[in-house]
């Protein structure tokens, strides 16, 4: 039985980013043979469109670029992703670095001008809550180790 694998959507091509496009993995073959993938998007999800302005996270909330308050729609699509882990039984993701939602570890400072902060997307750190584990499509290869 394949693992179960929550996975940022936009890296299986589905334009959900928030300027219409993706983030395609060029192994996503590799990883559907050993793993049950299971797509979440915590932005659309939660409520917001494609496009979008982009967001980042500030203190406790998140705002867009025009200054926005969507930090309901977030944390929505956070619990959304945590429902979906909980359901198919993951215990591992592999989620988008840097986005206010999927990115892990590293995020975006919240003044829009591209510098990184040390910090969880929302999605991210409620997942890490519940005890999921969470990559990076530049950790696969530790992924992968979790499975060997
Ligand atoms: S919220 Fe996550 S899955 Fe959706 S587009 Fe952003 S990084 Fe990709």
């Amino acid at each position: 039985m394949k693992t179960p694998l929550i996975i940022s959507a936009c890296f299986l091509g589905r334009n959900v980013k928030y300027n219409g496009g993706n983030n395609l993995l060029s192994n996503i073959k590799e990883l559907e043979e050993y793993f049950e993938l299971i797509p979440i998007c915590p932005e659309t999800e939660g409520g917001l469109n494609t496009p979008r302005n982009p967001s980042e996270i500030i203190g406790d909330k998140v705002f867009s670029n025009i200054g926005e308050d969507v930090t309901a729609q977030f944390r929505k699509g956070a619990s959304i992703a945590l429902e979906r882990a909980i359901k198919s039984g993951a215990k591992l993701a592999l989620l988008k670095s840097k986005s206010p939602s999927c990115g892990n570890g590293l995020i975006y400072d919240g003044a829009f001008s591209g510098n990184l902060t040390v910090g969880d997307g929302i999605a991210t750190s409620l997942l890490k809550e519940h005890g999921i584990m969470v990559f990076t499509e530049n950790e696969i290869e530790q992924l992968f180790q979790k499975i060997a």
